[in-house]
């Protein structure tokens, strides 16, 4: 018996936009971006598919922890770093490399007394104005880690885009060059672009340098970019979401069907109810129109999506019975084409997917 909603990975086509990455950046190391338990895929299976990454990216200390006690002997990255000294001393122990982007930390480095050292990414502010420091303030970071017991030596360099996704902004091309310029004397290993980064600019230079791109959603098969899915950038979605129908039903002209009443029946409609809802992470703002597929065929949502339910229009299909198969987006239907309906971006979608939704892959479950 299936579960009611369940998530299917296809874990050979993230080993497959993993090869990609490789094509798009053929001189750069890869850091798997699996944070955010791998955008909602597993991180634990995630980490073991892709095992051919050279090394994984994660956003907080206990995610990166995680990985260390299921046996991953990668290099792996905080992205944020450490925000007290129990982070640091769990950092060194567990040998995670960390972003280092506060004075706060830096005075926690330069007070750390014990063995061990630190290895580290000093991150630039170059436009994004999140995390990192700029100009001056940049240099003189870089100067006082050199000179701290604590930090293991070279000192890595990072960087992160605000617009890659916009193929027109020239701002990051003034990223870039504001970057290179900044480190172009310093020995450590850079690491710049996200997947839009690396599918979108893909001249970034970084000299000479060893580079780690830092590929997320691309890894999962989906594109940054509005208006492309993963497919036209020679990506495989990773995760199917699938749940069935589980009830049929003739609604007469006049009715209004789900919370609100907000889709109103104007000719004699065949309805089919889904168990699937925001409860398992299907967007409420999924608009009356988005498509689901059932019995692998196009089928509008209508009314509004319910915790646990949705329902759609049967119109073309009125074959189909409680128990058929549905699905939301994965293998037919792009993620990207739901996030636009549901006003939203792919990220959001696949990282929604909640803890009562069973993930099986091919080789589990
Ligand atoms: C999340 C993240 C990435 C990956 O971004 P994608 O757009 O998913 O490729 C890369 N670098 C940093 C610093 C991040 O926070």
């Amino acid at each position: 018996m299936t579960p009611a909603a369940y998530v299917h990975l296809d874990l050979d086509a993230a080993r497959h936009n993993l090869a990609q990455v490789r094509c798009y950046a053929p001189n750069a190391c890869i850091m798997a971006v699996i944070k955010a338990n791998a955008y909602g895929h597993g991180i634990e299976r995630v980490a073991s598919a892709l095992q051919n990454a050279d090394g994984f990216a994660v956003a907080r200390v206990d995610e990166g922890v995680k990985l260390r006690r299921a046996g991953f002997t990668q290099p792996i990255t905080v992205l944020q770093g450490f925000v007290c000294t129990d982070e640091l001393r769990l950092l060194l122990q567990q040998q995670l490399a960390a972003v280092v982007h506060t004075p706060q930390q830096i005075a926690m480095l330069q007070q750390h007394v014990g063995p061990g050292q630190l290895s580290i990414w000093l991150k630039m502010d170059t436009g994004m104005n999140r995390l990192g420091f700029k100009g001056a303030d940049f240099n003189a970071a870089y100067q006082a880690l050199l000179a701290c017991a604590a930090v293991q030596q070279p000192i890595h360099l990072i960087t992160h885009f605000a617009n890659a996704d916009d193929l027109l902004d020239d701002k990051t091309r003034r990223q870039i060059d504001w970057f290179n310029e900044a480190v172009k004397d310093y020995p450590g290993e850079r690491s710049i672009a996200n997947s839009a980064g690396i599918m979108g600019w893909p001249t970034l230079s970084v000299g000479n340098r060893i580079d780690w791109v830092r590929p997320g959603l691309m890894l999962y098969g989906c594109s940054p970019f509005a208006g492309k899915t993963g497919a036209d950038f020679g990506l495989k979605p990773v995760m199917s979401l699938h749940s069935r129908l589980i009830a049929v039903k003739d609604i007469a002209v006049g009715e209004t069907v789900g919370y609100s009443g907000t889709w109103l029946c104007q000719a004699p409609t065949r309805l089919g109810v889904v168990s699937i809802g925001y409860g398992d992470g299907y967007h409420r703002h999924a608009a009356s129109g988005t498509p689901v597929l059932v019995n692998g065929k196009r089928v509008p949502l209508i009314g509004r999506v319910s915790m646990d339910m949705i329902t759609v229009d049967l119109g073309s299909q009125p074959e189909a019975r409680p128990g058929d198969p549905v699905v939301l987006w994965g293998d037919g239907l792009a993620v990207e084409e739901v996030a636009l309906h549901a006003d939203t971006i792919p990220y959001t979608l696949l990282c929604g997917i909640t803890q009562r939704v069973a993930i099986i892959d091919d080789h589990h479950g």
